[in-house]
């Protein structure tokens, strides 16, 4: 029999963490945080908060069901934070249990573990390589297939049983043109499919939406149909959008080049993400300069304004978040922002109260200093539903667990699986946090 525990992401899109149980082995998938929940942004220090404060305000899952199971490996499928960033928290309660990524993965997870404050991580960390396929156990093996997302070395986690495999889609889309040339690996999910797939768990969360998720390339060609024309003649230039999201920040490197403009990201963030990714070889760099420590913020920013012509300012802040870059200018702080700035939000609004009313302000602030607003040049990294029902025409899965998503998000996705042919109840299964689904026979 396998079972699923359904921790966390299954009333919310955030904290997302499962695990997989046969003949009482464990592989956990995932251990995220729930980012409005911590009234975090991508420049705030949560590290500093202990698990159990976290979990009492429900920003990290709540593991209980897994007390005393035994674990035999921890893995990520890529680095947001709503899939990795409560690792530093929960690790600890599985020592020395091996935790896989792939190698962006992997050291971004690193990353988080090293500004943790009140808790050691003494597990073991393995980068691993798409097609490889480790042996977890006598009965259990993990492998990680290349899938198309908002952040490089995206991954589906499948785990091999004797019963069939379980295949965790969380999350993804289908981006058969992305500039940064990953591409879905469509020959092994077919393979597996006809090896046979036991249970899908797939997220939610734009399931809704009776389309096909664009590809980034579409993405890349709003951002150059704005910037890159003829009579462009704006003066203050100031673009935000995810600070993972390297694709897009290379993008937006590229058109600055293009412009003869210095491309300049600001805040921790930006430069954690764009620093590994230049390790790995993930994005060039070529023509742009990061800043990071508040010093060198405020001085380079100082200096910015003297000449805004010359520069495009890539910032944090694209939700409003407080504290973060464009959030502290809309303030009035840093540089001052004016009638000759156009702030373009490669983003969209993440649909939660708290980000809606803090993005309200901050586009409110902006609009009474008469800065010019170029919103929504951005597309979804998430699946919609044309992309769920060719995975499950890939697969092909006996059963179904929908994933990461609010209650109605799980439900809608339950509703599309059966116009496949699936049954709620039956082998589409929707769960809630801390519950878990038996799979017999
Ligand atoms: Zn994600």
């Amino acid at each position: 029999m396998i079972t699923i525990y359904t921790i966390g992401g299954y009333e919310e899109v955030g904290k997302n963490m499962t695990a997989i149980e046969y003949e009482g082995e464990v592989v956990i998938i995932d251990m995220g945080i729930r980012l409005d929940r911590v009234l975090i942004h991508e420049d705030v220090n949560f590290q500093r908060m202990s698990s159990r404060e976290l979990r009492k305000i429900g920003a990290i899952p709540d593991d209980t069901s897994l007390k005393n199971k035994k674990v035999v490996a921890i893995a990520f499928s890529h680095g947001h934070l709503d899939h990795i960033g409560a690792v530093a928290k929960l690790a600890p309660h599985y020592p020395n249990v091996p935790i896989y990524g792939t190698p962006y993965t992997i050291k971004l997870t690193k990353n988080e573990v090293k500004s943790e404050q009140y808790f050691e991580v003494t597990n073991p960390m393995y980068e691993t390589n798409y097609g490889e396929i480790v042996q977890v156990s006598e009965n259990l093996a993990i492998e990680f297939v290349q899938i198309t997302h908002s952040i490089p070395q995206t991954s589906f986690v499948v785990v091999h049983t004797p019963e069939g495999a379980i295949v965790y889609a969380c999350d993804f889309k289908f981006d058969n043109n992305n500039p940064m040339g990953e591409r879905p690996d469509y020959k092994r999910l077919k393979e597996i499919g006809q090896e046979g797939v036991k249970v899908l768990i797939a997220e939610s969360t734009r399931v809704a939406q009776e389309t096909k998720t664009p590809s980034e390339a579409v993405a890349k060609m709003l951002l150059e149909d704005f910037f890159l024309y003829e009579g462009m003649d704006e003066k203050g230039l100031i673009a935000t959008t995810f600070a993972s999201h390297i694709a897009r920040l290379q993008e937006l490197i590229d058109i600055a080049n293009k412009m003869g403009r210095q491309a300049i990201l600001v805040g921790r963030s930006l430069a954690k993400y764009t620093g590994i990714a230049k390790q790995l070889g993930l994005i060039k760099m070529k023509g742009s300069k990061v800043v990071r420590s508040p010093n060198a913020v405020q001085k380079t920013l100082r200096e910015v304004a003297q000449a805004k012509e010359n520069y495009l300012l890539i910032v944090t802040g694209h939700q409003g978040e407080p504290g973060a870059v464009l959030t502290r200018m809309a303030n009035g702080e840093l540089y001052n922002l004016g009638k000759e700035d156009t702030v373009v939000f490669s983003a969209g609004v993440i649909p939660n109260p708290l980000n809606i009313a803090q993005r309200y302000a901050l586009e409110t602030k902006l609009r009474m200093r008469g800065v010019r607003m170029i919103k929504d040049l951005h597309v979804s990294g998430h699946a919609s539903r044309e992309d769920h029902r060719y995975l499950i025409k890939l697969l092909n899965p006996e059963n179904i667990v929908p994933a990461h998503g609010e209650f109605r998000m799980l439900t809608h996705y339950a509703e599309m699986a059966e116009e496949e042919g699936y049954l709620i109840g039956k082998d589409v299964f929707v769960s809630r946090n801390e519950y878990k689904v038996e799979i017999t026979g």
